[in-house]
């Protein structure tokens, strides 16, 4: 049955730091036939050109924030905001109506029996609020560096930096109501997903069985 907005899919909301592991993550639950909502996406969709928000990012920081495609050039751009707090404060009340409402827009149209919605700021974020239950992926910083630092070709400290904008793993874990522990193989990080899949299924089908009276 495809959900309205009286019948809101149930929303799980999946975190956790850079490379711990969302989109591997993300993969296998999609892989379960499980719609997947990712927030990464949607960033990069609503400056897509063409798009009223790239005209305002061009008009602002002026052409020179463009690459020769006529595409955004996010490297600049984020080198920009990284050491400009006023320019990045500017940018974020520019996008975060715009991703809010299309997150909202695709959670809401979601046809599996539940949705995964997957977002590196769920928690930094009032992205949290969206979500039903929450999911964190988790391993050490350590091996985060490492995945993130061969997946992205970046040096240590640049990771870093990343994770120090990030809330801690102590706090992001006392949020959560399910782990996943990637720390070993991606094997076994798949068997995780399966298993909570399974309890994700069943609790989507008693919400179903039980509607919401308002
Ligand atoms: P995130 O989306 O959280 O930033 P990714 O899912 O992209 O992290 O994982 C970061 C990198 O580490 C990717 O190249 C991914 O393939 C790899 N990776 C993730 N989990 C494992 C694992 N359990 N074993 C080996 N490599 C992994």
């Amino acid at each position: 049955m495809p959900a309205t907005a009286a019948n809101k899919p149930l929303v799980i909301g999946l975190t956790g730091g850079i490379g711990s592991g969302k989109s591997a993550a993300s993969e296998y639950f999609a892989r379960l036939g499980i719609d997947i909502v990712d927030a990464d996406i949607v960033a990069r969709e609503v400056v897509e050109p063409g798009s009223d928000a790239l005209l305002s990012i061009a008009q602002y920081f002026g052409p020179k924030i463009l690459l020769a495609d006529g595409s955004l050039d996010r490297v600049q751009l984020r080198n920009i905001i990284f050491s400009a707090p006023k320019e990045k404060t500017w940018l974020e009340s520019l996008l975060h109506p715009l991703i809010n409402q299309r997150l909202r827009e695709q959670l809401i149209s979601a046809t599996s029996a539940y949705v995964v919605f997957s977002s590196p700021l769920l928690l930094e974020t009032p992205q949290h609020q969206l979500t039903d239950r929450i999911v964190v992926v988790d391993c050490t910083p350590e091996i985060q560096i490492q995945r993130a630092a061969a997946r992205d070709n970046m040096k240590r400290y640049q990771v870093e930096a990343i994770m120090a904008t990030q809330i801690n793993r102590a706090e992001r874990l006392s949020r959560a109501d399910d782990i996943l522990m990637n720390q070993g193989s991606l094997q076994e990080l798949a068997t995780q997903v399966l298993k909570l899949h399974q309890q994700y299924l069943a609790a989507a089908t008693k919400s179903s069985d039980n509607p919401r009276h308002d």
